[in-house]
């Protein structure tokens, strides 16, 4: 089983780099911002809840992410492997992820820390909000959301550094350039 955590900042192209790792290796791809998103558009309980949450640029509480997080990890029984885009998110929630994995006999295979220079994530963002009409995709919510990553997700950079798990990769520049070095860093931890 390949399991891959891709990380980094909002805009910093995650979700893009997840459907090409997806087609190439032929695993499944739990995006939890588009599951809540999905929930929104139900307009489920979920959703609700989510939706003041999202508004304001902040993290949903971390049991209901990593419950959400497990009956999606449920629902995919005859996977080849997952990659996981938006979570974890909290030191809590790589934690949890651990131990939903260490349950199922698996592990995270490698983390994918796409790093990419703020003033380009503000750019990608405001032009995704414009194309998209995502509505937290507006400055005042990405400075937000730019602020809770410094302060609640960055940390996990080190908590992978110390599971032995960490790969880091330039996410600025070509798509195709990023893409091969994503892939290089997947080989190697197969
Ligand atoms: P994303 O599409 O990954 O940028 O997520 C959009 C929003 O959904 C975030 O700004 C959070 O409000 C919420 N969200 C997504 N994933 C998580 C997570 N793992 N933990 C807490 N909140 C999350």
């Amino acid at each position: 089983m390949l399991n891959i955590v891709i990380f980094g900042a909002p805009g910093s192209g995650k979700g893009t780099q997840s459907e090409r790792i997806m087609a190439k290796y032929g695993i499944s791809h739990i995006s939890t911002g588009d599951v809540l998103r999905a929930e929104m558009k139900n307009g489920t309980q979920l959703g609700k809840v989510a939706k003041g949450y999202i508004d304001q640029g902040q993290l949903l509480p971390d049991n209901l992410i990593v419950d959400m997080l497990a009956s999606t990890l449920d629902g995919l029984k005859d996977s080849k492997g997952v990659i996981f885009d938006g979570f974890p998110r909290t030191i809590a929630q790589a934690e949890a992820l651990k131990e939903m994995l260490a349950a199922r006999g698996q592990a995270v295979s490698v983390m994918l820390d796409l790093d990419v220079p703020e003033d380009e994530l503000m750019t990608r963002l405001l032009k995704r909000g414009q194309e998209s009409g995502r509505a937290d995709d507006n400055e005042e919510t990405i400075r937000k959301r730019l602020t809770v990553y410094h302060s609640q997700t960055a940390p996990l950079i080190d908590w992978y550094k110390k599971e032995g798990l960490y790969a880091h990769i330039d996410g600025l520049g070509e798509l195709e350039r990023i893409t091969a070095d994503i892939c290089r860093a997947i080989d190697a931890a197969m």
